[in-house]
């Protein structure tokens, strides 16, 4: 699980206190001059990061580092061919367009054509990365058409077809916005696999999986697999098969080299814990066996001394409307060790922080098992967690592993860096905040509050609770409003602590107005701010927006008795104000309890309630003010990563130092990942 960037606030101003090291930015090798601005282009704004740190490892740990990363990237097809099956048709026939006009006409046609392919990079594909729809070209198809038509006919991706042929065939996948019109579609009362334009699923209705699932799970298994997650499903005369992710099965070109990569790295390991995870890995991509998957989560969960750390495979299921199927993603990362410190304070105290939660006695863990906590510097991402990001993760998902062996919450330091030295020239907290009160809180704490929010939605947040005896996983429980859910029950944690005199008293936080600072911005953005994401006419689907969106409105209407929080309409503009931060801190404490029993129980009923009623209906005029608003400040509202590039350095056969370099012009950049890692056919 993770949680990503939110706070379109992000407010840290250089020279504004620095409390509990809370990051990395003071860091000897972390040059200031460096650029954190790439490019920007429709909603979307790519940023730079460094790798402060990088240099103090041994070469050992570099060689390591370089594997990898080539691990991580070897894997970058695979997202393409999950976000949509026709992909990696479309990124080839981008790319062939590039590579035969090397000197173009900067005509507005062909920079309409330019920025629909560096939105396609962004997103990893034809489907918007957040609000998961399709965006098309704004140049005509007969520019396009021009295009391919010019192209050599042996550059198509598709032999066979003249280019009229392929123009016919490509038309609606690229021009077309109601064809496959969106990769996850979580409507009530429809069927969501059916629906949903992913490459998850072929031929097979949701009933079909759900009954597929059923008959196999069994309820009361203490170590269940997680069913479904390293395959497609789909039928073969007639009948519902599997195909596996795997060395020999399916994207087995890609996963060949994934395995080759892991190999090497675990043969200059760090430690034998570490080469032990690393060969279970190995061995799951061999096999695709998903009980190989839980043996390597365990001892990837055991293995915390190690500097450098690596999360590759298929993970996570925001991607798939039922929760069962993962997308490819890899982050490679060494730990900060300084700023390790906070976290590591936080997590020390879990139990606490259960055994005082709000939620009812018999929903709290008993005894929380070992949850490391970490803030690492990322190296290298790829997958779904590039070209937007994650700021904190928490691994593994299997609840059973979380609860008998752990889990590792990390917070990606260096991320949040990049995104703190954006967001301190960014008008749009004095755009959004109703008083000069809030503009003075954000500017002290406002960063250190997003970390702290950060930490403990990961460290004492998804690692809470426990499910009732008997009751299944929340993916066959509250299915389509499973990942909401527990991302408003994660945040629910952080907010209800973030107000609580502990973290003064532990030192991770100078007074509880930084928690206010974290109430303000929460707030702001759940009822406000976030929309600018969205277009006009539309709903949230996303799960994170729509559980903060949750978070947020329930709080307000639960309050509006006692003025809690207040709407304030000043010369046409909306504004949102906490007028009791004790009352808003006790609804939060309430909405948790209510989230956890819901969890607990596998009550799909309140599940679907809740959300629907509070997580999902935007009022659309104030998302007209919101655009409006935003569209002046000229600020995207999505952010993304170019990411750094490690070139070995060799002296005969032995790698001796491994180079940082830093890309800077991302389309470019993209167009080379596209040659070094385009390890997959079009068709899979
Ligand atoms: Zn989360």
């Amino acid at each position: 699980m993770k949680i990503k960037q939110f706070m379109l606030i992000s407010t840290l101003a250089a020279g504004t206190m620095m409390y509990s090291c809370s990051s990395n930015q003071n860091k000897a090798h972390d040059n200031s001059d460096f650029d954190v601005n790439c490019d920007e282009f429709a909603d979307l704004q790519v940023l730079r990061y460094q790798i402060p740190g990088f240099e103090e490892l041994t070469p050992k740990q570099k060689e390591l580092a370089y594997y990898l990363f080539e691990a991580a990237n070897a894997g970058r097809d695979i997202i393409y061919d999950q976000n949509n099956k026709n992909n990696l048709l479309v990124r080839k026939t981008i790319e062939a367009i590039f590579e035969a006009n090397p000197k173009h006409e900067a005509t507005e046609d062909w920079k309409k054509f330019e920025i629909y392919a560096k939105r396609f990079f962004f997103s990893n594909g034809v489907h918007h990365h957040y609000s998961n729809l399709k965006f098309v070209p704004a140049c005509s198809f007969e520019f396009f058409a021009e295009l391919v038509k010019k192209l050599d006919p042996a550059k198509l991706p598709v032999s066979g077809k003249t280019a009229d042929e392929f123009l016919a065939m490509i038309k609606p996948i690229i021009f077309d916005s109601n064809f496959e019109a969106k990769k996850v579609d979580l409507a009530p009362g429809i069927d969501n696999v059916v629906a949903s334009a992913n490459n998850f699923y072929e031929g097979v209705t949701q009933k079909e999986v759900e009954e597929y699932y059923n008959a196999r799970i069994k309820k009361d298994d203490a170590e269940p697999i997680s069913w479904g997650l390293n395959s497609k499903m789909t039928k073969v005369d007639g009948k519902i098969v599997e195909q596996v992710w795997k060395v020999g099965g399916m994207y087995s070109a890609a996963i060949e080299k994934i395995v080759y990569w892991l190999e090497k790295a675990a043969g200059v390991a760090e430690n034998d814990k570490q080469k032990k995870a690393l060969n279970l890995l190995v061995e799951y991509y061999k096999t695709g066996d998903l009980k190989k998957w839980d043996e390597y989560n365990i001892a990837w969960v055991n293995d915390t001394e190690s500097r450098l750390d690596v999360v590759n495979g298929f993970i996570e299921v925001y991607d798939d409307a039922i929760g069962k199927r993962a997308s490819f993603e890899s982050v490679v990362s060494i730990k900060d060790m300084e700023a390790t410190k906070r976290i590591a304070a936080i997590a020390k105290e879990a139990q606490w922080f259960e055994d005082h939660s709000p939620i009812a006695a018999e929903h709290k863990k008993k005894e929380v098992k070992g949850i490391t906590a970490k803030v690492i510097t990322v190296i290298q991402e790829s997958g779904a967690s590039a070209q937007s990001t994650p700021i904190g993760i928490n691994l593994p998902n299997a609840n059973w592993i979380r609860q008998k062996h752990g889990s590792k919450s990390v917070s990606l330091g260096n991320i949040v860096h990049s995104y703190n030295v954006v967001g301190a020239k960014s008008p749009v907290l004095k755009e959004f905040a109703e008083n000069e009160a809030q503009i003075a809180r954000a500017k002290e704490y406002g960063s250190l509050a997003g970390d702290l929010h950060t930490d403990m939605h990961e460290v004492i947040g998804h690692a809470s609770g426990q499910i009732n005896k008997g009751v299944g996983d929340p993916d066959q429980t509250l299915k389509n409003y499973a990942s909401t859910l527990e991302e408003a029950r994660a945040d629910l944690v952080a907010l209800y602590y973030v107000l609580d005199q502990k973290l003064v008293d532990i030192g991770v936080m100078p007074s509880l107005d930084c928690g206010k600072a974290e109430y303000d911005g929460y707030i702001m953005n759940g009822l406000i701010t976030q929309l600018t994401r969205l277009n006009i006419g539309e709903n949230l689907e996303e799960a994170h927006m729509r559980n903060r969106q949750l978070n947020a409105k329930w709080a307000y209407e639960m309050g509006k008795k006692d003025n809690v929080i207040e709407f304030i309409k000043r010369d046409g503009k909306t504004y949102v104000k906490v007028n009791n931060y004790e009352k808003l801190r006790d609804l939060f404490g309430q909405l948790l309890k209510e989230i956890q029993r819901i969890k607990s129980e596998g009550d799909y009923k309140a599940a679907t309630a809740l959300v629907e009623g509070y997580g999902v209906k935007v009022d659309q005029d104030l998302l007209k003010e919101v655009k409006e608003r935003f569209n002046k400040l000229n600020v995207a509202p999505y952010k993304g990563f170019i990411q750094p590039k490690l070139v070995p350095v060799m002296q005969g056969e032995n790698m001796v130092d491994v180079k940082v370099e830093y890309p800077s012009d991302f389309l470019i950049n993209q167009l080379e990942q596209g040659k070094n890692y385009g390890l997959l056919p079009v068709k899979n």
